[in-house]
């Protein structure tokens, strides 16, 4: 094999993936599967977890499904731990796993705020801390943390995601300066909007997607194989040197 094909490969290793059932999680299980990895696969659907389940194992690889509600710090403990005891250490951990929340500044209602916070902030530190140790012992890992373009900007009607997102770009830099003496390398990826079941139900309406869209520099939105692609980078030997960014996807949205 080419030696760049092996800097880009993950073969062999155990990639632990929230928000596995659909969308970008789901996207991100077939390419790291692709690229040779074994692939825990998190979320609450048991009918979009059964086709990844498959998608995966046709590509020879191995699945493990892990049916969990992760607004719930019992049910994300629970399928860490299921994971640790079925395969041992993992490799690769990918916070995907989100919700959206249209909600103005004015009108965020407090239960959506600790719904949003617990699912999209509060899981990723606890998956970290109950996964990183692992990584630790074996001195390499790479945790990739999914937020979005609305932690960077003022996006209109993003009160408590945009929160969330925030929060978990500054969560990344401590991860960043606590383990990085174990070799493990954090970063985030900040989508533009992605044509997902997420994306679409926001999006889908015209009259928000229109004017948006006439502001990206491209001239276009994301799809999932997009961001799944920056996963499986970040995931590969060839991004070792890179820990700690904030990694916009989102066709010049935010630079301009
Ligand atoms: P999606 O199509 O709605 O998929 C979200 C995934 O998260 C699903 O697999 C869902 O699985 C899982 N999930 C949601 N709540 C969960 C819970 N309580 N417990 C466990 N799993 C849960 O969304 P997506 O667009 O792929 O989003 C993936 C990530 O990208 C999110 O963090 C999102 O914020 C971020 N992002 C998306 C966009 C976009 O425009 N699409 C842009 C920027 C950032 P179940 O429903 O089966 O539980």
């Amino acid at each position: 094999m080419a030696d760049f094909v092996n800097r880009f490969s993950v073969t062999g290793q155990k990639a632990f993936v929230t928000g596995a059932s659909k969308g970008i999680g789901a996207e991100a299980c077939r390419v790291l599967a692709d690229a040779g990895a074994d692939i825990v696969a998190v979320a609450r659907d048991a009918g979009g977890l059964a086709e990844i389940k498959a998608d995966v194992e046709a590509k020879g690889r191995r699945c493990l499904v892990i049916q969990a509600d992760l607004g719930s710090v019992e049910e994300g403990r629970r399928a860490a731990q299921e994971a640790l005891d079925a395969w041992g250490t993992m490799d690769i951990l990918v916070n995907n796993a989100g919700v959206g929340c249209g909600e103005p500044i004015l009108e965020a209602s407090m239960e959506s705020f600790d719904r949003v916070i617990a699912i999209n902030l509060r899981a990723p530190l606890l998956l970290t801390q109950l996964l990183a140790p692992g990584m630790i012992a074996q001195r390499r890992g790479k945790i990739i943390n999914i937020s979005s373009q609305a932690a960077m900007i003022g996006l209109l009607g993003h009160a408590t995601y945009s929160a969330s997102k925030g929060g978990l770009n500054a969560m990344t830099k401590v991860m960043v300066a606590e383990l990085s003496p174990h070799n493990i390398q954090v970063n985030t990826i900040c989508p533009t909007v992605i044509m997902t079941p997420l994306g679409q139900a926001y999006w889908g309406d015209p009259a928000r997607y229109d004017p948006f869209v006439a502001k990206v520099p491209l001239g276009r939105v994301g799809q999932p194989i997009e961001v799944a692609d920056l996963i499986l980078f970040l995931a590969s030997p060839a991004s070792d040197l890179i820990t700690g960014d904030d990694i916009m996807i989102d066709g010049g949205y935010t630079a301009v």
